[in-house]
């Protein structure tokens, strides 16, 4: 049903109820009666004909296709027909005006919370009076009411969530945060406690006139604290700098774990995801400097709160009303760089897709897979234009937004440099009256620029709090990414494979594309049986191992281990029984022993276990022959490695794979890297290996999985034949034209 007809039922629905003497009630979803209703509110309202109404009624009517409620502000009549006016709190002006058929009824009180007010009560009269007599100032009251009552709900969720972020973040580093935290205080208070022996130094200099043995006493002891007091903010400093770095190692520490922890637990669709990936992108590049930068700024806050209180105790000591000025002095910039930092958000928000584009192509232009390609089609320029286009565009956003600021920054800066000659220009007048020290005056100098810059830091840092946890939240809505997996559920059956795997009617859709990569396929794979999936590219033979180990689930169908649903044994479980070559195997800079040990790193790693899945994969001999066998360290990333050829990786990904003793072996592609010979050898050890296991293999080499138990043929998502290669070959159909072009290939 659409959206205009629903409303019109509704609203039919509505008047006949209301019609047959029943109530009606409705929730404000928003602040849109006037003076306002808030939110929540539940009005109650009554039938009531068009004709009896008052000005100054709060009604409901239908305004573009929505029910709203207003309130009456004007009743006329157009050529004998009824026309209202009524105005909401959403609209400066007043609204459309509407007629009879569009009214619904009258409200005649509302609920919040627990408490009823009657529209005919004395307060709403009130309300109504001011509404009819003084509509502009009652409706600017009410935007003043809406707005300040926005700012401090926003004020309070941003509280709450910064102190959740802050607890989060600070978790395992209390005691650092503590210590910090009281090194950050007296670091405030410290430098007015020098201002203040320097101001009693000069005083005592200019008042001093003869310099008997006491007078030397007192300059001296005064000498000295002015120097311990040095001392005291010089070892602090020191001390803060370790204190600093602890505390930045702890919360950088506890972010890596948070971080890491949640991308194992991510879904493969996640990574699949342009918008995801963009949140997921953030949240990495932010969890690498956000959160110390937050507690730092927090530690900033602290010193300057320490030092404005200092700062209000020396200016009430001279005049107070000068401290006002100060205040005065700097709001504007401080208002600018709300504003801005917003700003700034919402423009790293929009950039993320760009930035991300920006990342990739300087990987393109810097990273060694593409340095080959690129050496040899020469399209370094074309990537360099493509990176430099996606940073021009980034950069001058960013550029245009900081010209904006600089004009408004600039204005408020000359702004507080009038108020400071001022006040200093007054400063000195007192003392020119005598009504000051020439000490009381340094000290007001020091103090003020003192002052000036602790409270312009203040603000700032409180500025930058907003802005580091606004990201922060990014970060925090990237931990609670849903998983749509069931890999953290109760396990509730456990993982067999006695029988056989059966997929009923399985389809399924990646979420990023529009056709179905499997539809409605049926397959059953006996236990102890090899069964090979066959045909084109983009079949969805990798698809189906995907949905074999949990990574998906399906969208329709079932995946059963011996009549066990999977989604009962959890993914977790069902990982931990199946090993797998995928066709993108990954290259790991480890030690070889290690490479290999990653098949089943549950367990310590068994060197004698290690060399046969070495030698089933192929790889033995070429081990043994590095310089420190299967010690050595693999890949060209760190010193002292030693790289490998791709059919080397391969066969150290099938080693892996072999190295741990699952019931389940999933090969997809296993020899593609390979030569023919290690090809022979790979099939020969699974062969061998797979004698009391259930083995699935997905080979383009029709000769390399002729002797699979079973064959399944694949095309465009769908299973077109399946039987052993012999059955297969005597149906004539699409495995017989398949195997017979591959010959073809090989023997024309
Ligand atoms: P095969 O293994 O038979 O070559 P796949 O199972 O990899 O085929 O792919 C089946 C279909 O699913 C193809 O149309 C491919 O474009 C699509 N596809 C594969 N992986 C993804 C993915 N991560 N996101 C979206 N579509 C995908």
């Amino acid at each position: 049903m659409k959206q205009e007809e629903l409303n019109n039922h509704l609203f039919n629905l509505a008047e006949t109820l209301l019609g047959d003497d029943h109530s009606l009630s409705y929730k404000m979803r928003g602040n849109s009666m006037y003076p306002t209703l808030k939110p929540g509110d539940i009005g109650k309202v009554e039938k009531c004909s068009p004709h009896e109404l008052k000005i100054g009624d709060i009604i409901v009517f239908r305004l573009n296709n929505i029910l709203v409620g207003h309130r009456l502000i004007k009743i006329s009549n157009v050529n004998d027909e009824l026309v209202f006016l009524a105005k909401g709190d959403n609209s400066p002006t007043t609204d459309l005006p509407f007629k009879s058929d569009a009214f619904l009824g009258r409200l005649n009180s509302y609920q919040r919370g627990n408490n009823s007010t009657n529209i005919a009560g004395f307060k709403m009269k009130i309300k109504r009076f001011y509404a009819l007599y003084f509509p502009k100032l009652s409706l600017l009251f009410n935007n003043l009411n809406l707005r300040v009552n926005s700012y401090y709900e926003r004020f309070t969720i941003g509280f709450k969530s910064l102190k959740q972020n802050i607890s989060l973040i600070t978790n395992q580093s209390h005691k650092e945060l503590l210590s910090s935290s009281i090194i950050a205080f007296f670091q405030g208070i410290l430098p007015f406690v020098i201002i203040i022996t320097i101001k009693s130094l000069i005083d005592y200099l200019t008042q001093t006139t003869k310099l008997d043995a006491h007078q030397q006493l007192i300059f001296v002891s005064l000498l000295v604290i002015t120097a311990l007091v040095f001392l005291v903010n010089a070892i602090l400093s020191e001390i803060n700098g370790f204190f600093s770095e602890k505390l930045s190692q702890s919360v950088t520490h506890r972010i890596y774990e948070m971080l890491h922890k949640k991308h194992a637990s991510l879904d493969l669709s996640h990574y699949e995801n342009p918008a995801e990936q963009d949140k997921i992108h953030r949240a990495v590049q932010e969890a690498s400097f956000r959160p110390i930068k937050m507690i730092n700024e927090l530690l900033g806050t602290i010193k300057s709160i320490a030092a404005a209180l200092f700062l209000v105790t020396i200016f009430v000591s001279i005049r107070w009303y000068l401290i006002v000025l100060l205040f005065v002095a700097i709001i504007p910039g401080i208002l600018v760089k709300l504003k801005f930092s917003q700003k700034a958000y919402k423009l790293k928000i929009s950039q993320s897709t760009k930035e991300r584009e920006m990342y990739y192509f300087n990987r393109v232009l810097t990273g060694f897979p593409f340095a080959k390609e690129m050496k040899l089609f020469g399209f370094f320029g074309f990537f360099l234009q493509r990176f430099s286009n996606a940073q021009n565009t980034l950069f001058k956003q960013k550029i245009d937004l900081r010209k904006s600021e600089l004009r408004l920054a600039i204005s408020s800066q000359i702004f507080a440099i009038i108020l400071i000659f001022f006040s200093l220009g007054y400063v000195s007048y007192l003392k020119l009256s005598g009504a000051i020290s020439i000490g009381t005056v340094v000290l007001f100098f020091f103090a003020f620029q003192r002052g000036y810059s602790v409270l312009n830091e203040f603000f700032k840092s409180l500025t930058q709090i907003r802005e580091d946890n606004t990201f922060l939240n990014d970060f925090m809505s990237f931990l609670n990414m849903p998983t749509k997996s069931n890999a953290q559920k109760n396990v509730q059956s456990h993982f067999s494979l006695k029988k056989e795997i059966k997929i009923e009617n399985v389809s399924f859709r990646y979420e990023s594309s529009k056709r179905e990569a499997l539809k409605s396929v049926n397959i059953n794979i006996p236990a102890g049986k090899t069964v090979a999936f066959v045909g084109a590219n983009g079949s969805g033979k990798t698809t189906l191992i995907k949905l074999l180990c949990g990574f998906y689930q399906p969208d329709s169908g079932k995946i059963l281990f011996d009549g066990i649903d999977a989604t009962q044994i959890g993914q977790t479980t069902v990982c931990e029984n199946i090993t797998a070559v995928f066709q993108d195997f990954a290259l790991y800079n480890i030690f070889a022993l290690e490479n290999i040990g990653l098949g089943n790193i549950q367990t310590p790693i068994d060197l004698e276990k290690a060399k046969k899945a070495a030698e089933a994969a192929g790889i033995d001999e070429i081990i043994e022959h590095l310089p420190n066998g299967y010690n050595t360290l693999l890949g060209n990333l760190f010193n002292g490695g030693e790289e490998l050829s791709v059919g080397q990786w391969q066969k150290m990904a099938i080693a892996r794979a072999f190295y741990r003793d699952s019931p389940l072996i999933l090969m997809d592609e296993p020899s593609s890297a390979l030569d023919a010979a290690s090809e022979l050898q790979i099939i020969n050890s699974l062969k061998k290996l797979s004698r009391n296991k259930t083995a699935v293999i997905i080979s383009h080499q029709l000769t390399t999985v002729q002797w699979a138990d079973l064959i399944y043929v694949f095309d465009e998502g769908e299973v077109l034949e399946s039987g052993n290669h012999q059955e297969l070959l005597a149906l004539k159909g699409k495995y017989y034209s398949l195997f017979h072009t591959a010959n073809d290939k090989i023997y024309s």
